[in-house]
């Protein structure tokens, strides 16, 4: 049995991810500050004897005897990572310090949930991991891709200098049960709207594509990478299902599951919006010996029953 902690446990892909390791025969323990996730989403794992959650916010140190470490713990909705954009820098940033720190002492292995931002606004597509990216360094968006940035830095020279095992994932869009209803991300936004019967607010034309990935999928392809004997083998590695979308295609393709009377209205486009996203997995599939299963329709029709049952509430 290892002990594992989680950082940002009490999140969407966190608790997902703290139920796996669970399941799997683990001792995990759950950090969180609840920025923006929650106790609900953990409330089924609370009675689990081998289960701890720690109210913590991870700019500052923590310690605790664990053989791995997953670093989860930043705001991912654009909405949520602006609100303060000083403390997500310091989240990404001292919170690798400090989880990298930690790992260096107690010698666990650790993963960090970098994301397909480090690409930014990307002029090669698919992305490839060699891609350096195209970030604007002073927009809306940077605190979050720039704080990734830097955190994946440290991991590297955590490897490099300290022979600290690590393990980067770049994550790409992943949606599923335990978003929150108020998240902001677009599969929740629009499953929500068209649930309520309310306008499915596309931003900018709806041209722009992302490719998204179920979460039990994520949980596979992070689990697995976490998993690899092989510790010079540390990554990046996308993590992301290749299919692409148009924002408009999804919106068309929730209203249709939902039966919704919904319209699709069109707002302003957000600054530094990318408009182009989908990841070469061929790293994944030929390290990892992983690929995504989980198709849009199969994923959206779960993750539709989800917040049909808490709007319900
Ligand atoms: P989320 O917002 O649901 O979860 C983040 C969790 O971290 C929340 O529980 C929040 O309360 C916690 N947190 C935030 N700041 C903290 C702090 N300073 N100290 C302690 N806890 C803190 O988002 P998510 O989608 O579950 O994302 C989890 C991780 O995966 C994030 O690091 C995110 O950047 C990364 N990621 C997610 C996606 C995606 O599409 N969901 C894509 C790429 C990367
Ligand atoms: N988006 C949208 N309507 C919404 C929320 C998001 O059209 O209500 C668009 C957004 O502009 C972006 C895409 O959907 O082009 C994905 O946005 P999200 O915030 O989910 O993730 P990210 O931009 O970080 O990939």
């Amino acid at each position: 049995m290892k002990r594992i902690l989680v950082t940002g446990g009490a999140g969407f892909i966190g608790s997902h991810l703290c139920k796996k390791l669970l399941d799997d025969g683990n001792e995990v323990i759950a950090l969180d500050n609840f920025f923006t996730g929650s106790k609900q989403n953990i409330i089924q794992l609370m009675d689990k004897h081998f289960f701890e959650l720690v109210r913590h916010d991870v700019t500052m140190p923590y310690f605790a005897e664990v053989d791995e470490i997953y670093n989860l713990a930043c705001p991912a909705s654009p909405i949520h990572y602006q609100y303060n954009a000083i403390k997500t820098v310091k989240t990404s940033v001292l919170g690798a310090i400090n989880m990298l720190g930690l790992a260096k002492r107690v010698n666990a292995k650790i993963f960090q949930a970098s994301t397909s931002e480090v690409y930014g606004d990307p002029e090669i597509h698919p992305q490839p991991e060699s891609y350096w990216g195209n970030v604007n360094i002073l927009g809306p968006r940077s605190c979050y891709d720039e704080g990734k940035r830097v955190a994946e830095t440290l991991f590297v020279n955590y490897y490099r200098q300290n022979n600290v095992r690590v393990k980067i994932a770049r994550i790409f869009n992943t949606y599923g049960p335990n978003m929150h209803p108020n998240d902001g991300r677009v599969v929740s936004n629009f499953i929500v709207q068209a649930l309520k019967n309310q306008d499915i607010t596309v931003y900018g034309n709806g041209s722009q594509t992302r490719s998204f990935q179920y979460v039990d999928d994520l949980i596979s392809g992070i689990t697995r990478l976490m998993d690899l004997t092989d510790d010079d083998f540390i990554g990046p590695v996308n993590i992301g299902n290749p299919k692409e979308f148009t924002i408009l295609e999804l919106a068309q393709k929730i209203i249709k599951l939902t039966n919704s009377a919904s319209k699709i209205i069109y707002m302003p486009l957000p600054e530094d919006d990318p408009m182009q996203r989908k990841p070469n997995i061929n790293l994944a599939q030929e390290k990892l010996n992983w690929t995504p299963k989980t198709d849009l329709e199969q994923g959206l029709q779960k993750t539709i029953i989800y917040f049909d049952e808490i709007l319900k509430k």
